[in-house]
């Protein structure tokens, strides 16, 4: 049988298969061989999400109404375990309550009640950080906030100076107090889930976190993670070209580095780059890439139908998951390895339900 041939385009940049017995640019102490047991598809178990309460129709708002989202309840319910937090009810404040509101004190935040001028802050702050913890060990790989809100809006929430005038906008407490506790985590605004771009690159983030915290969770080496890297390269290149090299050097530097610092360092490099736009134009040139590795397999006919059928992606002719089933379907007839194992030609199934409806 041939040997794949390197791709032909100027595109990443991975080095040829055959250059790299375990990983392209890793010192010798850091090339592994991918057993079986690694190289398997990825399956994972249910996926937990955090969300504000009033979303899933808690009726816990100030007024004692709620803020039912459907597509949390209608869609997202079916495929994830949602997790409700309203942080104003459990740090003790009941239902209904004065409503709250984000005050600019010097350079911090409060969080006051309107009317009272009572100070919630120091409550809010120190049931965080125990909820916070309680929710790290549940292994949550998303929340989705509630838009606006003193305690749970994301960004862009109103905040006034002590003389009650505005002032430039925040985060909510609890919020901000979560995305510090979690770099790397996919956090959004319910809000911002109507936007399709955004709602498909959430959805793909949650199934990213949930696969490396699946790795993380349990016993690892870092062989394991190298292993895990070399699965998402493919994802990684549809994001930024330059990603799979420089998350490369940050598992090359585990040696000086150690196992933890290299497993965080890893996670945020890996999530911020996820959370970058993948093109369509980049994502056709991934597939390009790809293609180079099936060359050597492939007559005339069948060349020139996945070109044809990538020309057709990049019009908007063709969905994603039609050219990922091909390239799949290929990969498997002529045992490719190295594109059998790519997540991104793997996708799980709840994500590609999930994503087909964008
Ligand atoms: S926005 Fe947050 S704090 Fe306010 S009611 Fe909803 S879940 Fe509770």
């Amino acid at each position: 049988m041939a040997a794949p041939v390197p791709p032909l385009l100027p595109l990443p940049l991975l080095p040829p298969p055959e250059n790299i017995p375990a990983f392209g640019g890793f010192s010798t102490a850091l090339r592994v061989d991918i057993s079986p047991r690694m190289s398997r598809p990825h399956n994972m178990g249910s996926i937990r999400i955090g969300v504000s309460s009033c979303l899933l129709g808690e009726q816990v708002r100030y007024d004692g109404g709620h803020k039912r989202n459907a597509y949390v309840t209608g869609v997202l319910a079916a495929f994830f375990e949602l997790l409700p937090v309203c942080p104003e009810t459990e740090c003790g404040m009941g239902v209904p309550r004065e409503a709250l509101r984000l005050v600019r004190d010097r350079d911090e935040l409060q969080l006051v009640a309107a009317r009272s001028g009572r100070n919630h802050s120091a409550a809010m702050k120190r049931w965080s950080k125990r909820r916070l913890r309680e929710l790290e060990a549940t292994g949550l790989s998303g929340f989705i906030l509630k838009k606006g809100s003193p305690s749970c809006g994301m960004e862009r929430v109103r905040v006034y100076t002590a003389a009650g005038r505005p002032a430039p906008s925040g985060s909510g407490l609890f919020a901000a107090a979560l995305v510090q506790a979690n770099p790397g985590l996919p956090v959004e605004e319910e809000e911002r889930l109507e936007d399709p771009a955004l709602r498909d690159n959430f959805i793909e983030r949650v199934f990213a976190f949930a696969r490396l915290r699946d790795l993380l969770g349990g016993r690892w080496r870092i062989g394991d993670l190298v292993d895990f890297h070399s699965r998402e390269e493919m994802l990684l290149l549809a994001h930024d070209a330059e990603a799979p090299g420089l998350l490369a050097e940050v598992l090359a530097a585990a040696g000086q580095n150690g196992r933890l610092q290299t497993a965080s360092a890893y996670r945020a490099a890996f999530m911020s780059v996820l959370a970058k736009r993948a093109a369509k134009r980049r994502q056709a040139r991934v597939f390009e890439h790809m293609l180079g590795y099936l060359r050597g397999f492939l007559g005339t006919r069948e060349k020139s139908e996945l070109t044809a059928t990538i020309s057709d992606f990049r019009r908007s002719q063709v969905p994603l998951i039609g050219l990922i089933t091909l390239f799949r379907h290929y990969a498997r007839l002529h045992r490719v390895e190295y594109l059998e194992r790519q997540s991104y030609l793997q996708p799980d199934p709840r994500e590609v339900a999930l994503r087909n409806r964008v």
